[in-house]
C-alpha cells in the first residue's frame, strides 16, 4: 500500500461508522483534543481558528445591526436563579457550583454561568429607567458551562464558547422584531459563510428555552441524516423583566416592564460544519471559514527546485496581498503526493501546484478539494481565478448540502409511515401535529426523533396529526438530533 493510501484509510469511512469517522477526522486534523476534565475539550489552533473566523464575521453582522459587545462575570449568585421559576427548573440539573474559595465557604453559592439572562437582567434593571434608555442591544462573547450527561466534541460539551445577545425593548412588537432579525442574521451567516442550508422555524413548547415565551431555531442536516440545532433566538416577553424588575417610564410617563430577547450560537457550529461537509478523505472546509484557503505546493526535481520555490513565493505574495488566506508547503522531506492527501484531509479548499513545465508556460494548476477538478490558469490571472474558484466552491458545497437534505427528507401522514422511512434511512420528516405534548412524546418514544421546529416554510402544509389523526395545528420537522 502506498504511503498516501495508508494515510487516508486511517479515517473510518462514514458509511461504516459515522461517529468514529467524526472523531477520527477531528483528531487527525488536529482541531481538538480531549481534556482531563469530562466533557471539556481543548481547541487546538486549527480548531480555534475556525472559531475566530466565525466570530469575526458574526461580530461584524451584530455590529451592523446595532449591537455592542460587553463582558459580564462568569459567576452568578444562586439567588439570581431563584427569581425566574422556569429558568431555574430548566438549568438547575446542569449547573456547577462554587461553594468555597480561598479556603472559606462562601455565604452564597455561585453558579458558573450556563447562560446570562439573570446577570443581564440584574444589570439592565440598574441601567434602564426611561424609554430613552431603550432599546439596549448588548452581546457578549464568552464561555459557558452546562454539565451535560452525554457529550460529543464541539456539538455538545460541558464548557463551550459562544456569543449571547441580550436586548431590552419598549414594546412586544419591537422585541419580536429583534428576535426575528437575529434569527435571520444567523440564517444568513450559516448559509453564506458556512455553506450550510438551514430550516428556520419555531420550537414547540416542550423544546423551548427555559424561561422563554417563544424560541426560534435554525436546524441543519448532518451527513448521517441527523439534525443539529445551529442557533436559537428567544422572545422572553416580560418574564425576566418582572423577575429582575427591569422597568422604564414610557412616553406617557407610566412605568412599564421591558420586553427582552436573547439569542446565541456556539462552537457547536464547528461540529456541524464538519458533519455537513466532511467526507471519507477528511475535512472539507467552506472557503470563507477555512483557516487556509489555498495551499501552494511546489513540485518537480531538485535541480529546478529553487526556481520553482522562488516563483511560488512571488505568487504567494500576490495572493496574500489580495486577502486570500494562503500558505506554502515547500518541505522537501515529504513527497507532493503525501502533501496532497494531508491538505485534503485538513479540508483546504484549493491546492495550487507549480512545477517547472508550468513555470515555462506561465501557468499554475488549481485543484478543488470538493470536486477534484483541475484547472490550468494563467499566472497573470491568478488572483481572479482563485477568487472565482473559491466562490464556486462555496456555492457547490452549499448546493450539495441542500440536495443531500432534500434527498433525505420525507413528508409523511402517519407515524407508521415515519417509522418505515426512518428504518430505511436517517433524515428529516415533515408531518402534521395536533399540538398535544402526548403526541409529540409518542413520536419520540417510538422513533427516537424529536420535533426540530415548526418551519416557517414547510414543503407542504399537513392537515392531520401523524399520531392521533386529529386536525393538525402545525406542520413540524422531526429528526433524530445531536
Ligand atoms: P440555548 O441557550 O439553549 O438556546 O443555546 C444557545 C446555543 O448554544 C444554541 O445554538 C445551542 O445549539 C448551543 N448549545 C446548547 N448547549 C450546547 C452544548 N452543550 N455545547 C455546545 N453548544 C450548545
Amino acid at each position: 500500500m502506498s504511503k498516501e493510501k495508508g494515510f487516508v484509510t486511517e479515517i473510518t469511512p462514514q458509511s461504516e461508522d459515522f461517529s468514529r469517522w467524526y472523531i477520527d477526522v477531528i483528531k487527525k486534523a488536529e482541531l481538538m483534543d480531549y481534556s482531563p476534565v469530562r466533557g471539556c475539550i481543548v481547541f487546538r489552533p486549527e480548531g480555534y481558528e475556525l472559531w475566530e473566523n466565525i466570530q469575526r464575521d458574526l461580530d461584524r453582522r451584530f455590529k451592523e445591526t446595532g449591537h455592542r459587545n460587553a463582558y459580564f462575570p462568569l459567576f452568578i449568585p444562586e439567588s439570581f436563579f431563584q427569581k425566574e421559576k422556569e429558568h431555574v427548573e430548566g438549568f438547575n440539573p446542569e449547573l456547577p457550583w462554587v461553594t468555597e474559595a480561598a479556603g472559606e465557604k462562601l455565604e452564597e453559592r455561585l453558579a458558573i454561568r450556563p447562560t446570562s439572562e439573570t446577570m443581564f437582567g440584574h444589570m439592565y434593571a440598574k441601567w434602564i429607567q426611561s424609554y430613552r434608555d431603550l432599546p439596549l442591544l448588548i452581546n457578549q462573547w464568552a464561555n459557558v458551562v452546562r454539565w451535560e450527561k452525554r457529550t460529543l466534541p464541539f456539538l455538545r460539551t460541558s464548557e463551550f464558547l459562544w456569543q449571547e445577545g441580550h436586548t431590552a425593548h419598549e414594546t412586544e412588537e419591537e422585541a419580536r422584531q429583534e428576535t426575528m432579525q437575529m434569527l435571520q442574521v444567523y440564517t444568513d451567516f450559516v448559509e453564506d459563510f458556512l455553506a450550510i442550508p438551514v430550516i428556520k422555524g419555531e420550537k414547540t413548547p416542550s423544546e423551548r428555552f427555559a424561561g422563554a415565551v417563544d424560541t426560534y431555531s435554525i436546524e441543519a442536516m448532518m451527513k448521517d441524516g441527523r439534525a443539529v440545532q445551529a442557533g436559537t433566538s428567544h422572545y422572553l416577553g416580560t418574564k425576566f423583566a418582572v423577575a429582575f424588575d427591569i422597568k422604564f417610564l414610557d412616553r406617557e410617563n407610566t412605568l412599564q416592564f421591558a420586553h427582552t430577547t436573547s439569542w446565541g450560537v456556539s462552537t457547536r457550529l464547528i461540529g456541524a460544519l464538519i458533519m455537513v461537509h466532511g467526507d471519507d478523505r477528511g475535512l472539507a472546509l467552506p472557503p470563507k471559514v477555512a483557516p487556509t484557503q489555498v495551499i501552494m505546493i511546489p513540485i518537480g526535481p531538485p535541480k529546478t527546485r529553487d526556481a520553482v520555490v522562488g516563483r511560488v513565493d512571488e505568487l504567494y505574495s500576490e495572493l496574500k496581498k489580495a486577502g486570500v488566506r494562503v500558505r506554502v508547503d515547500d518541505r522537501s522531506d515529504v513527497s507532493p503526493g503525501w502533501k496532497f492527501n494531508e491538505y485534503e484531509m485538513r479540508g483546504v479548499p484549493l491546492r495550487l501546484e507549480l512545477g517547472p513545465r508550468d513555470m515555462e508556460n506561465g501557468v499554475v494548476v488549481l485543484v478543488s478539494r470538493i470536486t477534484g477538478e483541475k484547472r490550468i490558469v494563467q499566472q497573470a490571472d491568478l488572483v481572479a481565478e482563485v477568487q472565482k474558484m473559491l466562490d464556486e466552491t462555496h456555492a457547490e458545497m452549499y448546493n450539495r448540502a441542500k440536495s443531500f437534505r432534500e434527498n433525505n427528507s420525507r413528508s409523511v401522514d402517519t407515524l407508521d409511515e415515519m417509522k418505515g422511512f426512518l428504518e430505511e434511512q436517517r433524515g428529516f420528516v415533515e408531518a402534521g401535529w395536533c399540538g398535544s405534548e402526548a403526541c409529540e412524546k409518542q413520536v419520540k418514544e417510538e422513533t427516537g426523533a424529536t420535533s426540530r421546529n415548526i418551519p416557517f416554510n414547510p414543503s407542504t402544509h399537513k392537515s392531520n396529526c401523524l399520531v392521533c389523526g386529529d386536525k393538525a395545528k402545525h406542520t413540524v420537522v422531526f429528526a433524530r438530533a445531536y
